[in-house]
């Protein structure tokens, strides 16, 4: 089976250069393992973690960080498509790379970002919040939703809240299992006349505040489900992550795969790549684990197998590699400088990927292969935990790479 690229991963690297090959006519294949970091999204995308101008940040970085590849003039001029990209998919996001906002987390703190879904609390300046007096709507049972805490970070940055909890039946009869009371689960009975009497309940509890909280429990396929209810609540409607599975994480992934098969693309779910055959300085085709000795042949070949958490990247007890094409990684050699004692600090270990040249092009045995290239979590140079940046380089390397593949 013949195509113009194939992409290894599935997670929002794999999806991006994909629907940006695939926007350009050409003939794509996505093999997806599994889960990816979308199904843990906050609602943000990072690009630089810092209070103010995330590109005076960037500038500063040094030369093996996958943005010095980019540019900082590269990266503004992608960052501005990057709204357009999702609005394409009706995923509508909020915010500027010229300056981070905040969003605010679980645990009632402000954090910086990008680019922040629609539904999510999504404010300007940290010194100055938008409400004083918000009501926290909290489903009754729900474990993955810390209304407390929330509370209690607000108190600190002068907004009064008020909890509220909301019991359904229909929401009662997942208690039964309590495994069950997950919010994928409350989505899916969260819609129709079950979510009209959710508004007519949130109405009749929330009384005179300024905005309503809320766990993200609703909309898991499609964005109207949160219209509906914003609609139909009497104040303004503004929602909060909740512990994992992402439910609007898990629509941008959906949305994302739907937009590429609709564009023409192959996606390969719950399939993994094993292997390549190489001639010279070329993959020539790849075999995954469902589909024995059929090989998968491409002009061009994308990784997007993300790090650690995807197993893009493997550790084993003696070294660091990566397992699929068996490329060469730039890690520390001594386990020891894999990780530092104090947890709190960087860990070396969220730097290690993918050893990759200019253009993101890899490296197998010293050897730069001139059609495979690397994108997002599985690239070395950056900690999108301590950096704040994993979306960025997520979004920007997958651009990249499509106009290069494109070129
Ligand atoms: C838990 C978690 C939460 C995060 N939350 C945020 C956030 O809210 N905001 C933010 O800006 N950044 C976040 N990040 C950073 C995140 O890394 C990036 O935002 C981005 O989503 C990474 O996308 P990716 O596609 O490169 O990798 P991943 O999302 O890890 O996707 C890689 C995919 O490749 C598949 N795969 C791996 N090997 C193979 C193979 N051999 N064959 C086929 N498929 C394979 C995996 O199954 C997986 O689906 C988070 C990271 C993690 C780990």
């Amino acid at each position: 089976m013949k195509f113009d690229t194939i992409i290894i991963g599935g997670g929002l690297s794999g999806l991006v250069t994909g629907i940006s090959l695939a926007e350009a006519g050409q003939k794509c294949l996505i093999i997806s393992a599994g889960q990816s970091a979308l199904h843990f999204f906050s609602g943000s995308f990072e690009l630089y973690g810092c209070d103010g101008a995330p590109l005076e940040s960037i500038a500063a970085l040094d030369a093996t960080h996958p943005y010095s590849k980019l540019g900082v003039e590269q990266i503004g001029r992608l960052a501005e498509q990057v709204p357009q990209f999702f609005e394409r998919m009706n995923i509508t996001l909020r915010g500027s790379a010229l300056r981070n906002h905040y969003r605010l987390t679980p645990l009632g703190v402000l954090k910086p970002a990008w680019l922040t879904m629609d539904e999510y609390v999504r404010v300007e300046s940290a010194d100055q919040m938008p409400w004083s007096r918000v009501a926290i709507c909290d489903i009754a049972g729900f474990l993955d939703f810390q209304p407390d805490f929330l509370a209690s970070g607000l108190a600190g940055r002068g907004v009064e809240s008020k909890v509220v909890t909301i019991s359904l039946p229909e929401l009662e009869r997942l208690r039964n299992n309590p495994t069950e009371m997950r919010a994928t689960n409350i989505a899916k009975v969260l819609s129709d006349d079950v979510l009209v009497r959710l508004a007519q309940k949130i109405n009749d509890a929330c009384g005179d505040v300024d905005a309503v909280l809320m766990p993200t429990v609703v909309g898991l396929l499609e964005g109207s489900a949160v219209e509906q209810l914003r609609r139909m609540v009497d104040r303004p409607v503004q929602f909060v992550a909740t512990m994992p599975p992402s439910v609007p994480g898990i629509r941008t992934q959906i949305t994302l795969r739907k937009r590429f098969q609709e564009l023409g693309g192959v996606y390969m779910l719950g399939d993994t790549a094993k292997s390549g055959t190489f001639d010279g300085d070329r993959l020539t085709s790849i075999r995954t684990a469902n589909h024995g000795a059929v090989e998968f042949e491409a002009d061009n070949f994308v990784l997007a197998s993300g790090s650690f958490f995807s197993h893009g990247i493997v550790a084993s007890p003696e070294h660091i590699y990566e397992p699929t094409l068996g490329l060469d990684v730039d890690a520390a050699g001594e386990r020891s400088e894999w990780y530092e004692r104090n947890l709190f600090k960087a860990q070396p270990y969220m730097t290690f990927g993918v050893s990759t040249d200019s253009d993101f092009r890899v490296r197998k045995e010293g050897q730069t292969l001139s059609n495979v290239y690397a994108v997002g979590a599985v690239l070395s140079g950056c900690n999108p935990i301590k950096e704040g940046c994993g979306a960025g380089v997520a979004i920007l390397t997958s651009m990249h790479v499509a106009h290069t593949i494109l070129k």
